[in-house]
């Protein structure tokens, strides 16, 4: 008999992803990589972890009443995330979110029901910043709780409880590292500490794309930053709640071109369609193979989060014009069929 697990209803969905081995990068380290398949969440990304986390927090704390109104401020991600699990549970969803993330996103919310403002990018200090307006907008919207995914550590909490008990029974307790890049913090975080109650020796490491301020904060103890990148939902400026006691080992800085190799080789070679934050977690898992194996570990495994799907950013990354338009190497066979 095959065994195949029926589930109660649409939000057990959320999580219990597969785990891939991922030959390429494996073959580039000299060790195992992993992939957690994050896509392959109902949402199609990582943040309906945390959605669902949330949501169930506040009704758990009895913020959240039969009927109310969840708003947040996001790059797109949990905003699709926070609409699908309140379509299940019967909430209105308010989601603000930068004009510059991809439009597939602002379709998918509009899509879902959800109510969306889009607000020019600025600096965190800016009170027009998307945080600060969902904020706002959740004080001033009758029976409505703001989910406040980067300073809301139910954010992490979720998965302490899910991703990394999942990463230990799939890897049946044989891990060496875990690495990924911060949005919120919450899956570097919540990863890492929950690997470290399984075995302490597991490697944390942040995977930091570049104009990120993470990276110079793990290495030198000060939140600096340089360049710029163009991932969506990663590259963080603060230490956010989070990010407070993240067991964080050793850090790597990769580039958007790194990570778009990786974008492209797992698309040809491997057939797994991606955004851009996955390919730069798989650089740095890659990185981090290297390092261990320096570091005298024989044959040691790493895992790495596959964030979301690429059919998100297939106006953006898998477009040849607007990679040129962003100075990105444009994958040949875009450039073939355009
Ligand atoms: N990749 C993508 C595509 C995301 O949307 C996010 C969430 N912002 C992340 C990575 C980072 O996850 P976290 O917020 O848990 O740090």
């Amino acid at each position: 008999m095959i065994a195949m697990p029926t589930r109660a209803n649409t939000l057990e969905l959320i999580g219990n992803t597969p785990l891939v081995l991922l030959e390429g990068p494996s073959e580039a380290a000299g060790c195992e990589i992993y992939g957690k398949c994050e896509f392959a969440n109902p949402g199609a990304s990582v943040k309906d972890r945390a959605a669902l986390g949330i949501v169930r927090d506040a009704e758990a704390r009895g913020e959240l009443k039969p009927g109310g109104t969840i708003v947040e401020g996001t790059a797109g991600n949990t905003g699709i995330g926070i609409a699908l699990v309140a379509n299940a549970l019967g909430y209105k969803t308010i989601i603000v979110m930068p004009d510059n993330q991809s439009k597939e996103k602002m379709d998918t919310l509009r899509a879902l029901g959800a109510e969306l403002l889009l607000v020019p990018p600025t600096k965190f200090a800016d009170p027009c910043h998307f945080v600060h307006t969902s904020r706002r907008l959740a004080e001033e919207t009758e029976g409505a709780v703001w989910a406040n995914q980067f300073d809301n550590i139910a954010n992490r909490r979720v998965h302490i409880d899910t991703t990394a008990a999942e990463l230990w029974a799939q890897l049946e307790g044989k891990i060496d590292g875990f690495t990924c890049a911060a949005g919120t913090g919450g899956t570097i975080c919540g990863v890492g500490l929950g690997l470290k109650e399984f075995d302490e020796t597991v490697q944390i490491a942040l995977t930091d794309p570049h104009g990120a301020a993470l990276y110079s904060y793990y290495a030198e103890g000060e939140l600096k930053s340089e360049g710029s990148s163009v991932a969506e939902g990663i590259g963080q400026g603060r230490i956010t709640a989070n990010l407070e006691g993240a067991p964080i080992d050793t850090q790597f800085r990769i580039s958007d071109e790194e990570g778009l190799v990786w974008v492209a080789r797992l698309l040809r070679e491997e057939g797994l369609c991606l955004g851009l934050s996955s390919g730069i977690n798989v650089a740095g898992a890659i990185a981090l193979g290297k390092r261990l194996q320096e570091q005298g570990r024989e044959n040691p495994r790493v895992a790495t989060i596959l964030c979301d799907t690429g059919f998100r950013y297939l106006s953006s990354l898998y477009n040849a014009d607007w990679l040129k338009s962003k100075n990105l190497p444009v994958f040949d066979w875009l450039e073939e069929s355009a």
